[in-house]
């Protein structure tokens, strides 16, 4: 097991029947996080890079078998920014220190491709770097906000299992999603994807597959998050045992396989855990988004139980955050922090 990942820290590969048998031995976990942890500080440094998130609208046309915003939950509380609200958040974020700005939202079609190309236009001109999360769109409507000045798109595959995602994702198709990417990576867009870590019926050979689905990619952000069922979804009685280790051994695998990428530690790690968000960045990670959303859209956007919150006050937050970083020997780094920085020494630019 020691060689096998010693040698994944140098080369950067590993099969997929070795990746199974790392992510099945329970030995290989504290190894593997280490291993991660020295890839990372070689690769992307000891600076955290951090991203504001903008949840600007809880509408959502799918039906995600997991997600509490699918459409058939009655009791999601739904909400929708103006742009005018968007963008005096992108301010405040601008105004906090933050140098990329992520807008995620559920597919919400009241937000029309001008509409959105327009916010995308007005953001820009605030200096920040932009990530979009808004979904599956068609090919002219990302060529469409990448021209506008998007820099980033978030797009989890959630699964490379094609039958378990068209199971949990029902109307949905995996091709097309795979698409979505693959359109994405043509317009020169920076790319996130991801998995989510638990689902039920995933089994370690689809997870193995979809790591070595984004290093073909290749990605250039690869957010990895354990599964938490929603009460009001028809996952609410699903397992939640095991998801946090599985996802911390997720990330550290995805940063062997691609050691320079950005991975944020999720949300998600720490609604499970209460250092899980310090875990996962001794395992690998190197990107926080903290929700820099009033908190009237924090409770609402409620796409599983027991989401964390920042809180009211975005300086406190970064303040607090900052002292959390330094018990770790980590520092805050705000910098728009693309792709590859690091090595070329732009990093704190
Ligand atoms: N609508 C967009 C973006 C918002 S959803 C989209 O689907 O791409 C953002 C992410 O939340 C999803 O990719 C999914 O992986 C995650 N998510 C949804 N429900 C979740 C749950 N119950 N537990 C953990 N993560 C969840
Ligand atoms: Fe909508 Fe995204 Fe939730 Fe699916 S995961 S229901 S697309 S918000």
């Amino acid at each position: 097991m020691r060689q096998l990942i010693e040698r994944a820290e140098q080369s950067h590969t590993l099969s997929k029947e070795e990746i199974v048998l790392l992510l099945t031995d329970p030995e290989a976990a504290p190894l593997l996080f280490q291993a991660a942890d020295r890839v990372r500080q070689k690769y992307v440094g000891d600076e955290v890079y951090l991203r504001a998130l903008i949840e600007f609208s809880s509408f959502c046309k799918n039906n995600c078998c997991y997600c509490g915003l699918r459409k058939d939950n009655l009791h999601a509380r739904r909400y929708r920014l103006t742009p005018e609200q968007i963008l005096s958040t992108a301010r405040l974020a601008a105004q906090t220190g933050y140098k990329t700005v992520v807008l995620q939202s559920g597919e919400d079609l009241w937000f029309t491709p001008p509409l959105m190309a327009d916010i995308i236009k007005e953001i820009k001109k605030l200096g920040l770097a932009i990530t979009l999360s808004i979904g599956e769109k068609t090919r002219p409507e990302y060529a469409l906000y990448r021209q506008a000045g998007a820099d980033r798109y978030l797009l989890r595959i959630e699964t490379t299992d094609q039958a378990l995602y068209e199971k949990w994702d029902p109307e949905m198709s995996w091709q097309n999603r795979a698409r979505c990417l693959q359109d994405l990576k043509d317009f020169g867009y920076e790319v996130g994807s991801g998995s989510l870590v638990g689902l039920p019926g995933q089994t370690p050979e689809s997870l193995a597959d979809d790591l070595l689905f984004f290093k073909a990619l290749p990605v250039d952000m690869a957010g990895i998050g354990p599964f938490i069922p929603h009460p009001q979804t028809p996952l609410a009685q699903a397992e939640v045992k095991g998801h946090f280790e599985l996802s911390l051994k997720m990330m550290a695998l995805m940063r062997l396989l691609l050691p320079d990428i950005n991975i944020p530690a999720t949300t998600a790690m720490e609604s499970l855990h209460p250092q899980g968000r310090l875990l996962a960045l001794q395992s690998g990670a190197n990107v926080i988004m903290p929700n820099i959303s009033d908190m009237y859209c924090q409770e609402r956007y409620d796409l599983y139980p027991g989401k964390v919150h920042t809180g009211p006050d975005a300086a406190q937050y970064i303040k607090e955050l900052k002292e959390k970083l330094s018990s770790i020997g980590r520092t805050v780094l705000f910098s728009p922090g693309f792709h590859g920085d690091y090595l070329k020494g732009k990093a704190s630019l």
